[in-house]
């Protein structure tokens, strides 16, 4: 892994600057963790080990937030291979001399990244999500073959089943991957942090903390709402001043 060299435009980056303290001082550090063609496996739990590694203390649920934070700002972005999430810095190549041949991780591709929405909704929805299927395997039949999850759905699967202890799955039928592809995966993230946590604090209420009811067509504009009110810090949902960075701040120094 070479030292990362970092430009003096971080200083005046609206992007770094529209990103909370700790989102920050994350993207920092993954700059550090990622491989020379700017990519890491993104599992929240590997995001804490490696880039916090002398934080007991610090909760995965916080470093899963602050990723969010990297997603809803385009600085990086997910995709799934062979059911494992990675994440990739947006513009990695612009700023970085790749001193590797090979990286150590598998490649994005058109097929298995995820979309994150950008200023322009209009045109984002107009990018059809492609499911690509795997391959058969030797006497299954091809229509036997499940579709690659989404990684952004299952990013906000599993911090649904971190708060909740229980194991939903992606489903097409509970809305989750049509929010997502409309609000995006940061906003999604919150609404599990904030509403999920809300309905789950109350013994009456626990068992909406499931995805039916958080990402149902119905409820989900009002809990958008409850999720980017809530003070304490906020994610830049899509559509935001931050979504379309221009200056990207990393280099790789060569050792000397
Ligand atoms: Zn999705």
């Amino acid at each position: 892994m070479p030292n990362r060299a970092i430009k003096e435009s971080c200083r005046t980056s609206p992007t770094l600057n529209g990103l909370s303290d700790f989102a920050e001082r994350l993207f920092w550090r993954l700059v550090t963790v990622a491989d020379d063609f700017g990519r890491f496996p993104a599992d929240p739990r590997f995001l804490r080990s490696e880039c916090f590694p002398l934080r007991d203390d610090l909760k995965t649920g916080r470093v899963r937030d602050a990723f969010a934070e990297l997603l809803a700002c385009q600085l990086v972005t997910t995709y799934v291979d062979n059911c494992r999430t990675y994440g990739v810095f947006t513009s990695w190549e612009k700023h970085n001399r790749r001193r590797a041949s090979h990286s150590k991780y598998p490649p994005p591709t058109s097929d298995n990244i995820c979309q994150q929405p950008t200023t322009d909704s209009a045109e984002s929805r107009k990018i059809p999500r492609v499911e690509r299927s795997r391959e058969p395997r030797d006497g299954e039949p091809p229509q036997a073959a499940a579709p690659a999850p989404c990684p952004g759905c299952s990013l906000i699967i599993q911090a649904l089943n971190d708060l909740t202890g229980r194991n939903y799955q992606i489903n097409p039928g509970n809305g989750l991957h049509s929010r997502h592809q409309e609000h995006g995966t940061a906003a999604c993230l919150r609404v599990v942090s904030v509403v999920g946590a809300r309905l789950l604090a109350n013994e009456k209420t626990a068992k909406y903390a499931r995805p039916k009811t958080l990402f149902g067509p119905e409820n989900f504009p009002e809990y958008l709402v409850e999720a980017a009110e809530r003070p304490e810090k906020s994610i830049p949902l899509s559509g935001s001043e931050f979504s379309k960075p221009r200056n990207r701040l990393l280099a790789v120094k060569e050792p000397a």
